[in-house]
């Protein structure tokens, strides 16, 4: 059987999202044997190098640069998933959808209890090569089109193994309550 080839990115999310994939410890192994990672920070492959079968998406889109590359992995993958609750619905990034940008940029630059000593000058970064906020943080499925989504924060080691074994497999997978971890 040939390999399944995989990539996963970071968006605006924490890792842990990739930290559970590691997660699955001595199956790591055998995941080896049935994929292959193109772009990913698991093998720090920068840039798509072929077309992938399946990408895995940790975090929504909070700046220009999530949106570049949530973008550029629709076009390059076959199936998408979202993975984790920042990828779905935002996550803990997406408590500022409630704050306006503005606000947001002057507390953490200029009104935050240790600017005074970071930034004497009280400058809010605006180089253009600095990717642009967005108004808000947007799911991942507000952008592209996503055809799976698994939910957690993480998702378990084990719901992110019986997922990608049921994917490359053609079986079936059922999703109970139980299964979800949300800590
Ligand atoms: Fe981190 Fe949870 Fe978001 Fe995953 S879903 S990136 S673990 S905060």
């Amino acid at each position: 059987m040939s390999k399944a080839i995989v990539a996963t990115a970071s968006l605006a999310g924490c890792f842990g999202c990739h930290m559970s994939l590691l997660d699955i410890d001595e199956r790591i192994l055998k995941l080896i044997e049935l994929v292959e990672f193109n772009k990913s920070p698991i093998d720090d492959i920068k840039e798509f190098t072929k077309q992938c079968d399946v990408g895995i998406i940790e975090g929504g889109c909070c700046n220009s640069e999530n949106v570049e590359n949530l973008i550029k992995f629709r076009k390059n993958c076959k199936i998408l998933i979202s993975c984790g609750e920042c990828a779905i619905m935002g996550g803990l990034p997406a408590l500022r959808n409630f704050i306006p940008v503005s606000e947001c940029l002057e507390e953490a630059y200029l009104g935050g209890p240790t600017t005074g000593l970071c930034n004497p000058d009280k400058i809010i970064p605006n180089d253009e090569e600095l990717p642009m906020l967005l108004d808000k943080v947007y799911p991942c499925h507000e952008i592209v089109k996503i055809d799976y989504f698994l939910p957690g924060c993480p998702p378990r080691a084990d719901l992110l193994w019986d997922a990608l074994v049921a994917l490359l497999t053609g079986g079936e997978m059922k999703l109970p309550y139980e299964v979800f971890k949300f800590d």
